[in-house]
């Protein structure tokens, strides 16, 4: 045969995603894929994968005689895990999920894996021994996804409503909650803490930009263990200039009920998996309800909580006032002693602080605090002596007070806090990869 009447040898396809191929499979049904084996069997000369990518799954079949005897046992012997290149053409098929498999050409190991140590039934404590691997569950990716649709979604509604997006610093001279739960480390000699919030920098960049906020790391020594305190949280604040309680209130409304229709619509399947009907969170719009402190304080009396008007609602408490709600709830205007010193004190009732928390339905508590900030010198600096707060560290923010103050509100929204809430999860650590507890640091 003369080489012009050879039919020259097509190049292979480029390397698609799984989901990609199952879309385009009308007009390319021949595809390259790469994964991970998710589960394997082989009888009679036929092995049967289930292959997963970062976008879905798909089942393969290869013959032995068409991938050849070696590359068969090669593919026969790869265990769950293994990392696999795999090409051949997409074919209808009623009983494989997502209607289609590949009927493979060549199925190619890359990695291999011996004895996952990751199945079913396993402890907790296991597990947590073995995040690095356990990230790769179903449970583990659909809460994954569902979280960076909820911060896709926050830095959606920010930008589109002018917000900036700000870095402020993570090490810092000072600890802005107070000292006790801040983690310490030693910065050249002198003692640097760990930020519990970027609110006192974003404060300082509002009076360049008037509407900023920050997706950071807080830190924050908690020893109380409970399901839904983290030492290491992802933190979502913003800070706006010229607002008050309503302006406040309001762009967390908006804010929230973005996230979480985001997330409805573009994760319908992971959060079925993970238990909860996206139609729920569709259904939820602003406003949200309002309730003043002493109000809850009533509600939770009658509940036969012993409280006193200036004590802080813990676990238990929001738990009461939440559970039978279907939608969150702002508890407003609580007691001066509970809350932090930058909080503006209500003019109508100084007993009591401009501030609301929002409460997540269904028993999860608290997801964002927020609050007017006292705005003029003379008040915070009075307010900071009669807390004992040395001034010296702070002189650089009330400074902020000096130099063309204006009144402002701010928020901070736990996403992990939002995430557990969404997701159904029983514990913090489980709306997290790699969970930072009192007793873990590891992996
Ligand atoms: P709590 O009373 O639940 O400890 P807080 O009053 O200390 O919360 P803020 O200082 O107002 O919380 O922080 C803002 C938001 O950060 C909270 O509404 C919550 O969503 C989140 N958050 C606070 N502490 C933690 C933590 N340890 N782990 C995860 N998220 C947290
Ligand atoms: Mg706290």
């Amino acid at each position: 045969m003369s080489p012009s009447s050879e039919t020259p040898p097509s190049p292979p396809p480029a390397w698609s995603s799984i989901a990609r191929a199952l879309a385009d499979v009308e007009r390319s049904p021949s595809v390259r894929l790469r994964g991970w084996v998710h589960r394997t069997r082989s009888s009679g000369g036929i092995l049967f994968w289930v292959l997963r990518d970062g976008s879905g799954s798909v089942q393969v079949t290869a013959r032995k005689d068409s991938l050849g005897p070696e590359e068969f046992e090669e593919a026969e012997h790869a265990q769950v895990e293994s990392s696999v290149e795999v090409e051949g053409t997409l074919a209808p098929d009623r009983r494989a999920p997502g209607g289609f498999e590949l009927k493979a050409r060549s199925a190619r190991v890359v990695g291999a894996s011996k004895d996952f140590p990751i199945f079913t039934e396993q402890t907790e404590e296991f597990l947590l021994d073995h995040r690095h691997l356990a990230v790769r569950t179903r449970e583990m990716v659909a809460t994954l996804k569902v979280k960076s649709e909820l911060l896709r979604g926050a830095r959606e509604l920010l930008d589109s409503e002018g917000y900036w997006e700000m870095t402020p610093p993570i090490l810092s001279g000072n600890a802005a909650e107070g000292g006790s739960q801040a983690f310490t480390l030693d910065y050249f000699g002198e003692t640097a803490y760990l930020a519990q919030t970027a609110q006192l920098y974003l404060e300082a960049l509002l009076f360049p930009r008037e509407r900023v906020y920050s997706v950071t790391t807080s830190f924050r020594a908690e020893k109380s263990r409970t399901p839904r305190h983290l030492c290491e949280y992802t933190h979502l604040e913003a800070e706006i200039a010229w607002a008050g309680m309503e302006e406040n209130i309001g762009l967390q409304e908006r804010l929230l009920t973005h996230m979480l229709h985001r997330a409805a619509r573009e994760r319908p399947e992971e959060l079925r998996l993970l238990g909860r009907d996206p139609a729920e969170l569709l259904a939820l719009e602003p406003p949200f309800e309002r309730m003043r402190y002493e109000k809850a304080i009533d509600e939770l009396r009658a509940r036969g909580f012993a409280l006193e008007f200036g004590v802080d609602l813990g676990t238990a408490e929001e738990r009461a006032l939440t559970q039978e709600r279907t939608a969150p709830i702002f508890v407003t205007h609580f007691p001066r002693g509970i809350k932090a010193f930058y909080m503006a004190e209500d003019p109508g009732d100084p007993r009591v602080v401009l501030g609301a928390d929002l409460l997540a339905p269904e028993g999860y508590g608290e997801i964002i605090g927020g609050s007017c900030r006292e705005w003029e010198l003379e008040r915070l600096e009075r307010r900071m002596a009669e807390l004992g707060i040395p001034q010296e560290p702070y002189r650089w923010y009330l400074d902020l007070r000096r130099y063309g103050s204006v009144p402002h509100a701010g928020f901070g929204l736990g996403v992990e806090r939002v995430v557990r809430w969404v997701t159904r999860r029983e514990h913090i650590r489980d709306a997290t990869p790699f969970p930072r507890t009192p007793s873990r640091l590891l992996p």
